[in-house]
């Protein structure tokens, strides 16, 4: 059985500054992967890598099995299968949240406007945004903002998700919001990849946990492993600088 996504050997640099040095592991389907380790450590950059929006230097991604980092890959078509919600906010100022939600949809799938927006509709107002869709986003707190921008990433349907730290430009208050709405798609099944340093609620949400650290993945584990006996004093370390 090959994982839903594997991560093989990554390697990548800018200039002389190594950021993945040899990164493995996989995550399976329906599985909810958290990626925590210090500021720096390449969480963010893997993601990018992930959603081919920035090259490796080596190694491979594969999804289902299929190498997609390989030359002929069409990176739109695997950004419409991999959906990815960044840590500031992600909507156009000038647009409307349903407008952000269906543009996407219409421009690149030529998905009906009609189409597009009853489904942006259902989403938002699953989410608790019934009331916002006609609103601009600096009219919105920065939770609705964030939980606006995962509706707008889920609108393709894409088979997994990368969430890099969205919370961590969010009002201490407004934090909660957004981690329900994590917490609601892992409970049906999305598989989801996230950076946090919410431990916990990696802690709470996660089925596995990898630490990162110089590059690569020093700890994979069950979080009740990771965070209550971790098997690198390096792992024990951050975990008590962040605690
Ligand atoms: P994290 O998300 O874990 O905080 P990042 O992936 O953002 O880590 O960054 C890892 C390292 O790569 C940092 O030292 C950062 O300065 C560097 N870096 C990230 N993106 C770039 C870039 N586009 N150009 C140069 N250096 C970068
Ligand atoms: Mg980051």
């Amino acid at each position: 059985m090959t994982a839903k996504l594997e991560i093989r050997d990554v390697h990548k640099s800018y200039g002389d500054k190594v950021v993945l040095a040899g990164m493995s592991f996989d995550v399976e389907e329906h599985e909810v992967v958290c990626l925590i380790g210090p500021s720096g450590s390449g969480k963010s950059t893997l993601l990018r890598c992930i959603d081919l929006l920035d090259p490796l230097d080596s190694g491979s991604i594969h999804l289902d099995g299929v190498d997609i980092t390989a030359k002929n890959t069409d990176a739109n078509a695997v950004r419409r299968r991999v959906g990815i919600v960044f840590q500031s906010y992600n909507l156009f100022p000038h647009m409307s949240v349903l407008d952000n939600c269906t543009l996407g949809p219409r421009r690149a799938l030529g998905v009906d406007r009609k189409t597009a927006e009853a489904k942006a509709r259902e989403l938002l107002e699953r989410f608790g945004l019934g009331e916002k869709v006609e609103e601009y986003p600096n009219r919105i707190s920065g939770g609705q903002n964030q939980r606006a921008a995962i509706v707008r990433a889920l609108m393709a349907d894409p088979e997994i998700l990368l969430l890099d730290e969205v919370t961590s430009a969010l009002d201490p208050e407004l934090v909660g919001e957004v981690l329900g709405v994590i917490r609601e798609l892992a409970g049906r099944g999305m598989t989801m990849l996230l950076a946090t340093h919410e431990m916990g609620f990696a802690r709470d949400v996660a089925d596995r946990v990898c630490f990162l650290h110089e590059g690569r993945v020093l700890e994979d584990a069950a979080p009740n492993d990771l965070f209550g006996s971790p098997e690198h004093e390096r792992t024990a370390q951050f975990l008590r600088r962040v605690r």
